[in-house]
C-alpha cells in the first residue's frame, strides 16, 4: 500500500524566498509567509505539510556550524511527527550543509530533502515552485513495505535527486545548478518520479536516529598549483589552532615532487594533523599509488580522500574531529564510508 504522509518544511532562507530591496536593488531573504503567498500552488499539494521558518532567514554563505546544530534541533524536536523533511537553503552553500547533515543525522531513518532555486519564487520564470514541489513529493514518498523511499539526506535541484554528500553546486546560473559526478541520481523527476532504489541507502529502522551537534572548524581547504610557494605551504601548516586539511591535488592525486613539501607534510602528520588528498578533478577518485607524485604524498602520511567531493571532506574532517582527539582513529574513519560519501574498492 502507498500513502501519502506528513512533511516539515524548514525554511533556513535562500533565493527562493528572496525579493529586492528597493534601496540596493540586491535581492534579501523574506519571510516565509511572504513565499507562500507568492505560490497558491503550495495550498493544493496532496500533502500535509507544516512550516518551521528560521527567525532570521540568511542568505547561504553566512552559514555556519553553529546554525547546522539548529537544524538538527529542529529535525529532532520534530522527528517522530513528521514522514519526511525539506529544507529551503540557498544554493551556494547548500552541498557543505547537505554533506554535515548526513554525518549529523547519524542512521537516519527518514527523508531529508534539501532544495532552492536560482530565481525567487515571485519570478515568472522561477524554477523554485517545481524544486519545492517535488522535493515535498520525495520526502512523503514510502515503500509498498511502509518504510520511507529515501531515508538519506539529499539534495533535489532541476529533476534530479543527489545524495546530499556527494552532491556539488556546478552552475552559477543555469537551472541545473547541482550535480553528483561519482554517483548517478536517486532519482529523476519527469513526468514520472523513476527512484534507483537500488542506489538508495537502507538504514536499520529497528534502531533510532543519533543526532550530533558539535562541528569542530579547525581545518582548511589549501589547492595546489605550479609554483606554490615554500613560505606560504610553511605558514598554513604550522598555524597552531589547525587540526585537519583538505588538500586538493592534481589528477589522481598527484603534487608536485618538492622535498619541502613533503617534509612540511610529513611534519605536519607527526603533530596528528590530519591531511585528506581530495583531487581538483570534478569526476574520478584519487589513486594515490598510480603516479610518484602520488606514492610521495602516501609516504608523507597524507590519506586518501577517494572520490569525495570538497565540500563533504571538510564536513566529514569538522564532524570527527569534533568527536575524536585520537588522530589514527580519524584517519581511518576518513578511509570508510560512514553513510555513502565515498566509494572504497577493497
Ligand atoms: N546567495 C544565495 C544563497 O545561497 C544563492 C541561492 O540561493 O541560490 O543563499
Amino acid at each position: 500500500m502507498f500513502r501519502t504522509g506528513r512533511v516539515l518544511l524548514i525554511y533556513t532562507g535562500g533565493t527562493i524566498g528572496m525579493g529586492l530591496n528597493p534601496k540596493t536593488n540586491a535581492l534579501e531573504p523574506l519571510d516565509f509567509n511572504h513565499l507562500v503567498t507568492q505560490m497558491p500552488e503550495f495550498a493544493a499539494v496532496p500533502v500535509g505539510v507544516d512550516v518551521h521558518q528560521f527567525p532570521e532567514p540568511i542568505d547561504s554563505s553566512d552559514m555556519a556550524p553553529p546554525l547546522w546544530a539548529r537544524i538538527v534541533e529542529i529535525l529532532v524536536g520534530h522527528y517522530d511527527r513528521y514522514d519526511g523533511f525539506v529544507i529551503l537553503h540557498g544554493t551556494d552553500t547548500m552541498a557543505f550543509t547537505a554533506s554535515a547533515l548526513s554525518f549529523m543525522l547519524q542512521n537516519l531513518t527518514k527523508p531529508v530533502i534539501l532544495t532552492g532555486s536560482q530565481l525567487p519564487i515571485n519570478q515568472l520564470r522561477t524554477d523554485g515552485k517545481e524544486n519545492l514541489i517535488t522535493s515535498i513529493e520525495i520526502a512523503a514518498a514510502f515503500r509498498p513495505d511502509g518504510t520511507p523511499r529515501v531515508p538519506e539526506v539529499c539534495i533535489y535541484f532541476s529533476g534530479k535527486l543527489l545524495r546530499g554528500n556527494r552532491a556539488t553546486k556546478i552552475n552559477s546560473e543555469g537551472f541545473n545548478a547541482f550535480d553528483s559526478f561519482n554517483l548517478p541520481p536517486l532519482a529523476e523527476a519527469g513526468v514520472n518520479i523513476i527512484y534507483h532504489d537500488d542506489l538508495i541507502l537502507r538504514p536499520d529502522f529497528t534502531s533510532p536516529m543519533t543526532p550530533h551537534f558539535a562541528m569542530d572548524s579547525s581545518v582548511v581547504v589549501f589547492t595546489l598549483f605550479p609554483g606554490i610557494q615554500e613560505e606560504t605551504v610553511r605558514y598554513l601548516l604550522t598555524s597552531s589552532h589547525l587540526r585537519g586539511i583538505v588538500m586538493r591535488t592534481y589528477g589522481s592525486g598527484n603534487a608536485p615532487q618538492l622535498p619541502w613539501l613533503m617534509q612540511l607534510l610529513n611534519e605536519a602528520y607527526a603533530r596528528g594533523i590530519i591531511i585528506v588528498n581530495i583531487t581538483q578533478c570534478a569526476a574520478g577518485p584519487v589513486q594515490m599509488a598510480r603516479y610518484s607524485g602520488g606514492f610521495l604524498l602516501k609516504n608523507a602520511g597524507v590519506i586518501s580522500g577517494y572520490d569525495s567531493t570538497v565540500e563533504c571532506a571538510i564536513a566529514k574532517l569538522m564532524h570527527l574531529l569534533a568527536h575524536s582527539t585520537d588522530a589514527d582513529f580519524i584517519r581511518r574513519q576518513m578511509n570508510r564510508p560512514l553513510c555513502g560519501e565515498i566509494t572504497v574498492h577493497e
